[in-house]
Formats: C-alpha cells, sequence, structure tokens
C-alpha cells in the first residue's frame, strides 16, 4: 500500500521550502517533499561554476521573513545562497519531511487524491499536490552534429566539475546568457586560450557589487529594520527597472532606451575595438531576454588569449570546433554554458493527469500556456503548479515564491473555514485572468519591442511571452492576498 499525505511537494529548492513553510504554518505537519538530488537548495545546490553568484542584491533574494545579516557582499557568492537553504531548511525543521535522489516520473488524479510516481516504480498518495520543480533544472545540451565524438572533456555549467583543473588549457565556451557572463572572466584568468562561441550577444549592465562591512552586518543582526529597508531599497529598484523598462514599454518607451544606452555606455567604456564592440552589441531590445549584470565580462574579450567567435558551429569532432567560414579551433576542454531546456521539460515537469484524464502539458500545448494567477490550473484539483506560466512576478524570485505563499494561505484558510477540502479553480476565472495578462502583455517590450532575434526563454513554443506575470509585484502580492473566493469551487 502507499504511504498517504496531506501534501506532496516536488522540489526542495527555495519555492519548494517555501511551500512546506506555508503549510506548517496553516498546520499540516504530513508532508512529503520529494527531490531529484542529493541535497536541497535547487539551483542553488546543483550550480557551482566559478564566478557563481546571485545578480540580484541578496538582502532582497532571500525570504523577508528570514533576513540573513551574514551576506558577505551585496551580490552574494553561489555558496553562501547554498548555505542560507540550510539554514532555512533547518531553522524550519523541514529536513524530516525531505527525501533525496528520488525522481517523480507521474501524478494523476484519483477521485479525491493524487497518486503520485517514482522512478523507482514506487507511488505514495497526496491530498495535495504542489509542484516546485524550477524553470532552469534540465540543462540543454546543444543539438551540434558530432558534439559526442569529442574526445577532450565536455562540462556543462549546470554540472561543473570541481575538480577539474582548467590552467594553461584551450578552453571552448558555448553560450553567452546569465551564466556565461559569470563564468567567462573566471575561465579567462587561467585558460592558455580561451574560444567564446556567441549565437546571440547579451545586454550586459555593470554590477553595483561591494563587500558588506561587518559594521553593517552587525547592524542588519542588531537592528533588523535596517536590513528591511535595504531589501525595499534593492526591490524597488529592480521593480522600477522592470515595470518601467520591460512591462510597461508602450507608456515609458524612454525608460528602456535608458536601460539600452547604459548598457550601450559600460561596453564602450571597456571596449574600445569598435568591431568587437559591433559583436558584442544586441540587436533586439534591452528586456527582451533577462538582463545580466558583470563588471568584467566585456573588459575578458579585450585580452590577447581570448576570442570572441560569432560565426555558427557546423561540427564539432575529437579535437575541435569547426565554423560555417571553414575556420577551426583546436580545444581541450568544451564547456556547455548553452543553459536550460525549459518549456519542453518544464511546462510541466512530468506528466500530470487531471480530472476526466486531461493531461496538462498537453492542454497547455494544444490550448495556451495558462494557470489561473500563476499557480492553478481548471480541472486540476488540489494541485498547485508553482512554476506555471505568469507565475514568476518581478525580478527576484522571492518576490514570486511569497506572492506564491500569500496565495496558499489565503485558499487553504478559506477551505478550512468552509470546512473543504478539495478545491479547483472555476474555467470561468481562468479565463479572465489569461485574458486580462494577454491584454497586459500588449503593453510590454515582448509584443512591442524588437525580440524577434532575441532568442529568449521567455517565449513559449508558441511565440507568447508567457513565463513572466505582465503586472507589478505589488499588484500580483495583492491579489494573492484578495482574489475573489468564488474563482475556485470548494467543496
Ligand atoms: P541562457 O540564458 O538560456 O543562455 C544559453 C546560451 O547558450 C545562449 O547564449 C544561447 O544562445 C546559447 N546556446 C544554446 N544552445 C546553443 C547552440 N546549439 N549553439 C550555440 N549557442 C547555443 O542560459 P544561462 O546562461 O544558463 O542562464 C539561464 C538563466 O539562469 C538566466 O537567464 C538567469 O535567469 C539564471 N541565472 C541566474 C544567475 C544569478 O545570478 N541569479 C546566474 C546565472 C544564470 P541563444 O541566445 O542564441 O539561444
Amino acid at each position: 500500500m502507499s504511504a498517504h499525505y496531506d501534501a506532496v511537494i516536488v522540489g526542495a529548492g527555495f519555492g519548494g521550502m517555501g511551500a512546506a513553510i506555508q503549510l506548517t504554518r496553516l498546520g499540516y505537519d504530513n508532508l512529503l517533499i520529494l527531490e531529484r538530488e542529493s541535497d536541497l537548495g535547487g539551483t542553488w545546490h546543483v550550480n557551482h561554476y566559478p564566478g557563481l553568484a546571485v545578480d540580484i542584491p541578496s538582502a532582497t533574494y532571500s525570504y523577508s521573513f528570514e533576513p540573513n545579516p551574514n551576506w558577505s557582499r551585496l551580490f552574494a557568492p553561489g555558496h553562501e545562497l547554498k548555505r542560507y537553504a540550510e539554514h532555512v531548511a533547518d531553522k524550519y525543521r523541514l529536513r524530516q519531511y525531505m527525501r533525496f535522489n528520488t525522481v517523480v516520473t507521474g501524478a494523476v488524479w484519483d477521485t479525491d487524491h493524487w497518486v503520485i510516481s517514482r522512478r523507482d516504480d514506487t507511488t505514495v498518495t497526496a491530498k495535495y499536490l504542489l509542484t516546485a520543480t524550477g524553470f532552469l533544472s534540465q540543462p540543454k545540451k546543444p543539438d551540434i552534429d558530432g558534439i559526442d565524438t569529442f574526445r577532450g572533456k565536455i562540462i556543462h555549467t549546470a554540472d561543473w566539475d570541481d575538480g577539474y583543473d582548467l590552467t594553461g588549457q584551450r578552453v571552448a565556451v558555448i553560450g553567452t546568457g546569465a551564466t556565461a557572463v559569470q563564468l567567462i572572466p573566471e575561465v579567462a584568468k587561467v585558460a592558455a586560450e580561451l574560444t567564446v562561441y556567441q549565437r546571440t550577444p547579451i545586454w550586459v549592465s555593470p554590477k553595483l557589487d561591494f563587500p558588506v562591512p561587518p559594521a553593517v552586518r552587525r547592524a542588519f543582526a542588531a537592528l533588523p529594520l535596517t536590513q528591511r529597508i535595504a531589501r525595499f531599497a534593492g526591490t524597488a529598484v529592480l521593480e522600477l527597472l522592470m515595470v518601467s523598462g520591460v512591462l510597461h514599454y508602450k507608456q515609458l518607451r524612454a525608460a528602456n532606451r535608458i536601460g539600452e544606452l547604459w548598457c550601450r555606455a559600460h561596453l564602450r567604456r571597456q571596449v574600445r575595438d569598435p568591431e568587437l564592440r559591433r559583436k558584442l552589441t544586441p540587436g533586439y531590445s534591452f528586456g527582451c531576454k533577462r538582463p545580466t549584470f558583470s563588471n568584467d565580462y566585456y573588459r575578458a574579450f579585450t585580452r590577447d588569449h581570448v576570442n570572441l567567435e560569432t560565426t555558427s558551429i557546423t561540427w564539432i569532432d575529437e579535437s575541435g570546433i569547426d565554423t560555417a567560414d571553414g575556420r577551426r579551433h583546436d580545444i581541450d576542454v568544451l564547456v556547455l554554458a548553452t543553459g536550460f531546456d525549459l518549456w519542453e521539460a518544464n511546462f510541466p515537469a512530468f506528466e500530470v493527469i487531471g480530472r476526466g484524464g486531461r493531461s496538462l502539458g498537453k492542454w497547455w500545448r494544444d490550448n495556451r500556456f495558462q494557470a489561473y494567477e500563476g499557480v492553478t490550473i481548471p480541472k486540476f484539483p488540489n494541485f498547485i503548479s508553482l512554476n506555471s506560466p505568469y507565475s514568476y512576478s518581478g525580478l527576484s524570485y522571492f518576490t514570486t515564491i511569497e506572492t506564491q505563499m500569500r496565495h496558499i494561505d489565503r485558499l487553504f484558510t478559506a477551505m478550512r473555514r468552509r470546512g473543504a477540502t478539495e478545491f479547483e479553480v472555476t474555467q470561468e476565472a481562468n479565463d479572465a485572468f489569461l485574458d486580462r495578462m494577454t491584454e497586459k502583455l500588449g503593453d510590454s517590450v515582448f509584443v512591442l519591442g524588437q525580440c524577434a532575434t532575441a532568442n529568449s526563454y521567455y517565449f513559449n513554443p508558441h511565440g507568447e511571452a508567457t513565463l513572466l506575470r505582465p503586472s507589478s509585484t505589488v499588484n500580483a502580492f495583492r491579489e494573492a492576498g484578495s482574489f475573489p473566493l468564488d474563482d475556485y469551487v470548494l467543496t
């Protein structure tokens, strides 16, 4: 017989832990958190490539109810995020619910509960199912001819080999996304030769980063209000950037232009060679892709042993890479900074079958990618999908997490008050939300800007930018605490 739980949460990253904290606050303690990886922390457990750091100010990139006065820098290095995740798990006693190295392969709604299957062919059942499987969790290996014949070392940034030394090696990096922006300057410091294969350039802003002085850390610890003010300031700046430069592009085109000019000036300051500058300048509007921050990325390309290659790769053989113009680079190490398979692998991360046999993945593909308030879907009772279309609100993932915790709080409190144990969002509420988001998206850079050449993962396979919620984080947070309860059938 399957073990039965009040709730099964899939994913032990910050999203899954936030959901678990919320459920324990609501009085649920018969929980199970299933995690594919060998430890908690999600992205911050999996990623440990050189240069890894958060690119949102740390006072903001953390739970508001669990401030950490010990961040060493304004933008903390990755290992501090992992330590913070461990601290949260310990403090909120979440480890007791976690099972690692457990891959969930599917979930089926059966009359009044979920049946969750695991790769080891065992099942568990639960009244509620919450998925917090992340967006950036399935590394993408590029489909380049001959890549499997390469005899040297291949490393994906999401599977970094800490024991492998790049010193003195001829290294190629494929990809110039946010990960590559952090990694490339570090590789350039040690490699004998570095060739970066760029398909699409990225807008890079200066990073106003500095160590947090011990006196400030002590002040944060003694007077938490001071850190709350720092958090508020960080959130406000990010929100301004997002709302004015990206979401309200129609009304505030100049703000978007300022973002672009700011990055262009940064590039001009760091790169004197006009040809190199031209290659590094994106041909799409600022904000079509997630903006990134670095003080040493552009400069790395000015070093003699670093080459920027913009001709497309035709072939990889056992010892090097050929490009379409007939040139070739022999290399020892191939680093894949090629990001993640977002839409195919994560929407949803495993097969979810709801009421009447509806398959979530098929339904999203046959219709449009959608979820009410970015969390629930009609015909999927007692299911909270934390990484859904329109779920990501603002630039810091923690804004999203806490908004969703609030939604869970309101929904489950209402159920308890009405003596209900089952919820399902109505089709009408879902449709109205989708219409509203579609209309708001019409003002954004994604619809009105030049995003065609951005290759941005914000866009789903239907060509709609449905990853981010096109409203302010304030609006999302307010709605999470005040959505009409009639939008759900509670039984
Ligand atoms: P990404 O933004 O998807 O970038 C992948 C890169 O690989 C792109 O430049 C892409 O080119 C290139 N690429 C993929 N397949 C290719 C192929 N077959 N041939 C040539 N080039 C190929 O992935 P990422 O850099 O890992 O970043 C993903 C996200 O992670 C970021 O947007 C950010 O949200 C997050 N992140 C956050 C932090 C942080 O500090 N918080 C740090 C790193 C990453 P195209 O653009 O042409 O597809």
